[in-house]
C-alpha cells in the first residue's frame, strides 16, 4: 500500500519521480505529492487525487533539484485531501518525509509535541513523525541521528524516506513492516516501494530488511539497523522485464492479466510437475520435506483472494494427502492466540508477499515453533524471506488491484503441493499421474474460455444495473463462488455474496426475486443433481440463473437463464476454470458501469497495514 519513490543523483528528480509514482499508483491512489530540494529550499507539490491530477494542478517541471521524493497515498489517518497528502514537513519546513504504514502511538507523540508548542497542518500520523524528527534535529543537528532517535519511539509500521535542506546531499530511508527497495545506479540511487518504479533506471536492487535503514549519497550508500549496527546488503537483479508491467495493448491491466493466465498457469508448473510418475519437484520445499511428511496438521493463513485460494487448497490437500487442514484469516489468526504445535505446518499465501496481517500471522506461528511455508508471487518479498521454505507462484507482476492471475497461480501451486504431499503419503502413482496429466491441459482449457468472451460480455451488459448478486457453488467450488462475488464487489461496487449452494435455503433464498441474478458453478460432478435442484429453487422464485457449466452438459439450459460453458476437467480442478468466466463477468460489468477497473475505490494492492 502507498507508493514511495525517492531519488538522489545528477538528473532532475521530479520527472523521474513522477514516472515512478505512476507505476506505483496501484499501491495507493487517493493523493499524490512530491518534494525536491531546490537551491532555495524545499519545493513541495501535493494534491488529493491521482498523479495526473497533481500534474494538471502543478507544472512539475518547475520543481528543481536532483534530490527528491514522491508518494501516492492510501489514507489511513485523515481523509484524502491536499493537506493530508504526503510529503509532510517539520515545523521549520526544512525536513520532508513520506511514509507508508501506520504510526500506532502517534497520538501520544503528538500530545507531547503539542505540549511543547508544535502545531500540525494535517490529520495524519505521518506528519507527527516529520515534526518529531524536526524537533529532535534542533538539538541533535544530525539528520540520520534524528531519524533514528525518533524511530526508536515509534510503534507501528513504516517505510519512510526523509530529506532535508540541512543535509541536501543525502536521502534517508528506513523500514519496519512496509517494504522498501534501493535501486543502485551509476552515481545515482533510487528508493522505492517496489521494483516497478526503478526498473526503467536500473535492474540492480537491494531489498531493505526489516528494521533497516539506508543512507544514500551520490557516491554510495550504506545500510544499518535502526539501532545503528552496520549491515551487509546484497545487490540482486530484478526478476521481471519492463514489458511485464506495461498494459501491452489491453484496455486495463486486469484484462491483460486475465488473458495472461494460460501462460502464467503453465509457468506455475513448468519444471516442477513430473507427469511420468505423478509427482512434483518443489525445490523450495526440499529443506522441510521431512517435516511435511510428519505434519499432523496444516494451517493455511491468508487474506482476501489468497484466503479463497486457501479454501480450495484445504479441499485439495485433505483429499489428496489426507492431512487435516484449517484455513484462517491471517488477521484473526494472529490475535486469537491460536493453538500451534511444532508438528504443524503453516502455509502463508500472499500475492505481494508483504501483506501485513499475513506477515504478523507467520511471525506468531514461528514463535510457537511451527514450520512456515510461503506461497507468494513477489520474489524477494518479506514473506518469502521470513518463511522456512516456499514455492513462488511465478505469475509475473500483477498490477490490477483485483487479483486474477495470481489466484489461478495460487491454485496451480496448491494443487501441486497437495500432489507432492499426497505422493509422500498415500497417493498412488496412478492417481498422481491422472491429476498431473490434467493439470498440464489446464492452460489449453483456459485459452478456450478466453477465445469466447462475447457471451459473457452480453450477460454482463444485461445485468450491469443489478444491485445484488448471489454466487453459489458446492464443495471445492464454494470458494470459487466466494472469489467470484469478491471480484464483482471489488471492481463494480455491486453487493455480492458467495454461499455454498445448499446453504441458500437457510437464509439467502429470502432475497431471491426477479431482480436477483444468481451465478451457479455447476460442473457435472458427483453433486451435480443437487446443484440442479438448487437452481430449480431459484427459478421457482423468479431469480435469474447464470450457470457456469461443462461444455457437454446438454441439460443445463433447461433450468438456467444463461449458460457459460467451460471445458470438462477433473472435479477438483474446476475452480481454476470456473474462476476465468467469473473474472470476466466482473470485469465486463465494471466496465459497463464505467468503474475504474484497475484502481477501484478504497482499495489498493499490497495491503501493508493491519
Ligand atoms: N498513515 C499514513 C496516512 O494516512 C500513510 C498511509 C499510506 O501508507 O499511504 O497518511
Amino acid at each position: 500500500m502507498c507508493g514511495i519513490v525517492g531519488y538522489i543523483g545528477s538528473k532532475q528528480a521530479a520527472p523521474l519521480i513522477v514516472s515512478g509514482l505512476k507505476r506505483l499508483e496501484y499501491r495507493g491512489y487517493d493523493s499524490a505529492g512530491i518534494c525536491c530540494i531546490a537551491p532555495d529550499g524545499l519545493t513541495i507539490a501535493k494534491k488529493a487525487g491521482r498523479v495526473v491530477d497533481l500534474e494538471r494542478a502543478v507544472d512539475l517541471h518547475t520543481l528543481e533539484g536532483t534530490v527528491g521524493v514522491g508518494h501516492t497515498r492510501w489514507a489511513t489517518h485523515g481523509v484524502p485531501s491536499d493537506e493530508n497528502a504526503h510529503p509532510h514537513t517539520d515545523h521549520s519546513g526544512t525536513i520532508a518525509l513520506v511514509h507508508n504504514g501506520i504510526i500506532e502511538n502517534y497520538l501520544t507523540i503528538k500530545k507531547k509535541l503539542a505540549n511543547a508548542g508544535y502545531t500540525f497542518k494535517s490529520d495524519t500520523d505521518s506528519e507527527v513523525l516529520a515534526v518529531f524528527i524536526g524537533m529532535l534535529y534542533e538539538t541533535l543537528h544530525d539528520l540520520e541521528l534524528s531519524v533514528r532517535t525518533a524511530l526508536a519511539e515509534v510503534e507501528g509500521t513504516f517505510g519512510i524516506v526523509v530529506l532535508s535542506t540541512h543535509e541536501p546531499d543525502v536521502v534517508i530511508a528506513a523500514r519496519r513492516g512496509s517494504p522498501l527497495i534501493l535501486g543502485i545506479g551509476n552515481g545515482e540511487y533510487l528508493v522505492a516501494s517496489d521494483a516497478s518504479a526503478v526498473i526503467s533506471h536500473t535492474r540492480q536492487v537491494v531489498y531493505l530488511q526489516e528494521n533497516e535503514m539506508a543512507i544514500l549519497r551520490r557516491d554510495g550508500f550504506s545500510t544499518k539497523t535502526i539501532e545503528n549496527v552496520d549491515t551487509r546488503s546484497v545487490v540482486e537483479e530484478i526478476a521481471f522485464e519492463l514489458a511485464q508491467i506495461e498494459r501491452g495493448g489491453f484496455e486495463h491491466f486486469m484484462l491483460k492479466e486475465i488473458f495472461e493466465q494460460p501462460i502464467t498457469f503453465r509457468d506455475g508448473f513448468r519444471g516442477r510437475l513430473r507427469v511420468e510418475d505423478g509427482t512434483v519437484r518443489l525445490g523450495g520445499l526440499a529443506s522441510v520435506a521431512e517435516k511435511l511428511r510428519q505434519a499432523k496438521r496444516i494451517i493455511i493463513t491468508a487474506c482476501g483472494t489468497s484466503w479463497h485460494a486457501g479454501l480450495v487448497g484445504e479441499y485439495l490437500i485433505e483429499s489428496l494427502a489426507r492431512v487435516p487442514v484449517e484455513v484462517e484469516y491471517a488477521s484473526e489468526f494472529r490475535y486469537r492466540n491460536p493453538i500451534i504445535s511444532p508438528d504443524d505446518v503453516v502455509i502463508a499465501i500472499s500475492q505481494s508477499g508483504e501483506t501485513a496481517d499475513t506477515l504478523a500471522a507467520i511471525r506468531e506461528a514461528k514463535l510457537k515453533g511451527a514450520t512456515v511455508i510461503g506461497m507468494v508471487n513477489v520474489v524477494g518479498s518479506t514473506i518469502a524471506r521470513e518463511t522456512d521454505a516456499g514455492v513462488y507462484l511465478h505469475a509475473g507482476p500483477e498490477i490490477g488491484v483485483a487479483s486474477t492471475k495470481a489466484f489461478t497461480s495460487q491454485l496451480c501451486v496448491l494443487t501441486q503441493f497437495a500432489l507432492y504431499l499426497g505422493r509422500m503419503r498415500a497417493l498412488s502413482a496412478e492417481q498422481g499421474m491422472a491429476i498431473a496429466e490434467e493439470l498440464v491441459n489446464i492452460p489449453e482449457h483456459i485459452t478456450r474460455i478466453l477465445d469466447n468472451v462475447e457471451p459473457i460480455k452480453a450477460i454482463a451488459k444485461k445485468y450491469s444495473g443489478a444491485s445484488n448478486f448471489l454466487y453459489l457453488g458446492r464443495g471445492v467450488n464454494f470458494p470459487a463462488a466466494l472469489e467470484g462475488a469478491l471480484k464483482l464487489k471489488e471492481i463494480s461496487y455491486i453487493h455480492a455474496e458467495g454461499y455454498p449452494a445448499a446453504e441458500m435455503k437457510h437464509g439467502p433464498i429470502a432475497l431471491i426475486d426477479e431482480n436477483m441474478p444468481v451465478v451457479f458453478i455447476a460442473p457435472k460432478d458427483e453433486i451435480y443433481d443437487k446443484v440442479r435442484s438448487n437452481i430449480e429453487e431459484v427459478r421457482a422464485r423468479n431469480g435469474r440463473v447464470i450457470a457456469i457449466a461443462d461444455e457437454d452438459d446438454d441439460r443445463i439450459a433447461d433450468v438456467a437463464t444463461h449458460v457459460i460453458r467451460i471445458p470438462r476437467t477433473l472435479p477438483m480442478l474446476t475452480p481454476i476454470l470456473a474462476s476465468i468466466p467469473l473474472q470476466l463477468l466482473a470485469y465486463f460489468i465494471a466496465v459497463e458501469r464505467g468503474c475504474n477497473v484497475d484502481m477501484p475505490r478504497n482499495l489498493a494492492k499490497s495491503v501493508t497495514v493491519e
